[in-house]
């Protein structure tokens, strides 16, 4: 396994931001799996978890108005570190006005990295432009079949779907995914959980 400090990384016309490698799932389809870096970038595994001062040192490098979106996602789940996503994302946004914030994330916070201060689903709301939970099945076998969830599975589907719906509640821009590692009735299924909760839905494709 190589590692680097490749806090940000470009793919598209977004800008990666990489906090941690802690991950408190073990998804099949997981990118981390199969390389040590994703869409052609350095090694995503990190020699350390970047301190505040790290991270926006590396963000002063770039010109932050360039990127369509800032994506909170790396080589990890970013809501593991919830407290210090929330507190970039806040002073990137009284930074750099007018930059767009995404979150990519199970949306297991609440079970794995608990906040003093409220509610993950609350707490990202106010500092984030949109949010992309992973829906990952219609229902809590297929969920726990892909996902993995090392501890407390028996909450975690429910525990996901509160999330998404207190995001799109708080007025956040929120959607699901799925990758299609799972069959086409279980997409169907993650469907219409999707459409029943009034959240759009993304397939992506596995990356082998
Ligand atoms: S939640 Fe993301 S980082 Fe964690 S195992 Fe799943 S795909 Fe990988």
């Amino acid at each position: 396994m190589k590692k680097s400090m490749t806090l940000s990384y470009e793919v598209g016309e977004n800008l990666y931001i990489n906090i941690t490698n802690q991950c408190s799932c073990n998804c099949t389809f997981c990118i981390r799996k199969n390389d040590d870096g994703a869409y052609g970038s350095d090694p995503l595994w990190l020699e350390h978890e970047p301190s505040m001062a790290e991270m926006q040192e590396n963000l002063k490098q770039r010109d932050l108005s360039r990127y369509q979106e800032l994506v909170f996602c790396g080589y990890g789940e970013p809501t593991m570190r919830l407290d210090f996503a929330c507190e970039l994302a806040e002073w990137i946004k009284s930074t750099y006005p007018g930059v767009c914030l995404r979150l990519n994330t199970n949306g297991l916070a609440d079970i794995y990295s608990p906040s003093q201060k409220g509610s993950a689903a609350n707490l990202v709301s106010a500092v984030f432009d949109k949010v992309s939970v992973s829906l990952n099945g219609g229902d809590a076998e297929t969920y726990l079949r892909v996902t993995n969830p090392k501890h407390c599975p028996e909450n975690a589907y429910a525990t996901m779907l509160r999330f998404a719906q207190s995001c799109k509640q708080n007025g956040l821009d929120t959607c699901f995914t799925v990758v299609d590692v799972i069959s086409p009735d279980e997409i169907k299924l993650a469907q219409e959980v999707a459409d029943t909760l009034g959240i759009p839905l993304h397939v992506r494709n596995y990356i082998s």
